[in-house]
């Protein structure tokens, strides 16, 4: 986890400082221009109204740079002259200004005009009333001839449709907003009040100013991915958890198992696999955990008879062969609930259920004949035999004094020939 936090701390910060260099970005780059008089498909026309007997005239003064010049003899209700730029010859291709945020324009006037028109005509979005007008949606701002700088910045928002194309078309209230989406010309003219005398024209340059991104864009972006990035840290880090807590889940099993192994070890006497002293101790815990004393219990105390002479006659590792086999033996013939111990040398204590002094006595009598009955690795033909001492608890008695009852049973026993069971009696607890 430590490594892999440390990683996803890392990440963050790399994340932090492209966030940080990205929202420089704008600042940093230069703005995005779009130079049309640069391209080599522009087309510029020139127009007036003598034909329609008006009595202005309009002619090229330079039709590369575009210059032009306009006399108008006379002003009238609808005198007109002027310039239109397309960016290719029809059909007229169109270009999208909306991308832009303004148009900026050098433009040199010279002559008694107050202010010149600045037109855009765009294909409407709307493709009814785009196809059915030839004439492109109309939309214009005037400058008085005093604020033409170099060069004139015209921001897009400035631009609005007019009036006499929204009634001679009958243009619906959707439609009659400015719309720079879709420009297919730019035109310069006179504004009204239009001015007799000359007037000369020179467009030196026309560029589209703009962002590579809208801020809003850039910051939406920015806040998108740091979403996907937080919940991807979220979802990992939830999965590093889930894997650091199974890991201590399968220690934790590993440890319980490695206990319950151990405590079985230390349970255990590693010659006979039977349970030790620690072992019966635990058992007995048990057992006073359920009920306040042993009563309902007996125990016996059993020790092979010369056991000694096993051992010296055949030798130890006989010796402790024997001791297996007899646990064994003695294990087999137990009820269920019944404990067996080896309590230290070839002595065995087994704590059983108290089922009536005579059944206690018919059982041990029992062992002793299997026992004596059975064979045995030191020799076939030898029998081995053992002693038991055995007592029943008493109310209150503890362990350790009916143990002692029932060892003084078996010494008893042991005095009495051996190979032979005795009942200690009741409540006759001899201490040392
Ligand atoms: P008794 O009938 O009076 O009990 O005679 P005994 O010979 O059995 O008793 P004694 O106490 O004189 O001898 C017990 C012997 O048990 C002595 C010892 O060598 C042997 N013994 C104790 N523990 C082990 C063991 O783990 N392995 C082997 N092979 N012998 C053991
Ligand atoms: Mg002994
Ligand atoms: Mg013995």
């Amino acid at each position: 986890m430590g490594k892999y936090s440390k990683i996803t701390n890392y990440l963050l910060i790399a994340a932090l400082v492209v966030t940080l260099f990205v929202m420089a970005l704008p600042n940093l780059l230069p703005p995005k221009t779009l130079d049309i008089m640069a391209s080599p498909d522009r087309y510029g026309e020139i127009f007036d109204d003598s034909e329609a007997g008006g009595s202005s005239h309009i002619q090229w003064i330079d039709f590369n740079l575009p210059s032009w010049r306009c006399d108008i003899a006379q002003v009238l209700v609808d005198t007109y002259c002027g310039f239109n730029l397309y960016w290719s010859v029809a059909p007229f291709t169109s270009t999208d200004f909306s991308q832009f945020d303004a148009l900026s324009i050098s433009l040199d006037y010279q002559g008694p005009a107050n202010r010149i028109r600045i037109y855009l005509r765009n294909r409407s979005r709307n493709a009814v009333i785009s196809t059915q007008l030839g004439d492109h949606k109309f939309n214009y701002v005037t400058i008085r001839t005093e604020d033409i700088s170099q060069p004139l910045i015209l921001s897009m928002s400035e631009f609005r449709v007019a009036e006499w194309w929204l009634e001679q078309y009958n243009i619906a209230r959707p439609d009659s907003f400015a719309e720079l989406n879709s420009v297919v010309s730019l035109g310069i003219d006179l504004g009204a009040p239009q001015m007799e005398g000359k007037h000369e024209f020179a467009l030196n340059e026309l560029k589209l100013v703009g962002k590579w991104i809208e801020p809003e864009t850039l910051y939406l972006a920015i806040l998108s991915c740091w979403i996907v990035i937080v919940i991807g840290v979220v979802l990992f880090r939830l999965v590093l958890l889930n894997q650091q807590s199974s890991r201590q889940l399968q220690w934790l099993r590993d440890a319980e198992v490695e206990k319950t192994k151990l405590e079985k070890m230390s349970f255990t006497d590693p010659l006979t696999q039977v349970l030790n002293r620690a072992g019966l101790d635990d058992k007995i815990t048990a057992i006073l955990a359920q009920q306040t004393s042993l009563q309902g219990y007996m125990v016996m105390v059993m020790d092979i008879d010369f056991f000694k002479q096993i051992n010296d006659t055949f030798g130890h590792d006989v010796g402790d062969k024997v001791l297996q086999e007899l646990a064994a033996l003695i294990s087999s013939k137990l009820r269920n609930n019944d404990i067996l111990c080896r309590w230290g040398g070839e002595e065995f204590v087994v704590l059983a259920l108290d089922t009536g002094p005579n059944r206690c006595l018919a059982f041990a009598n029992k062992l002793c004949t299997i026992v004596g009955n059975s064979h045995f690795s030191h020799d076939d033909h030898l029998p081995l035999t053992i002693s038991i001492g055995m007592a029943r608890f008493e109310d209150n008695e503890s362990f350790e004094q009916g143990f002692k009852r029932a060892d003084n049973a078996l010494y008893l026993a042991k005095s009495e020939g051996r190979n032979c069971c005795r009942m200690a009696p009741v409540g006759l607890v001899q201490e040392d």
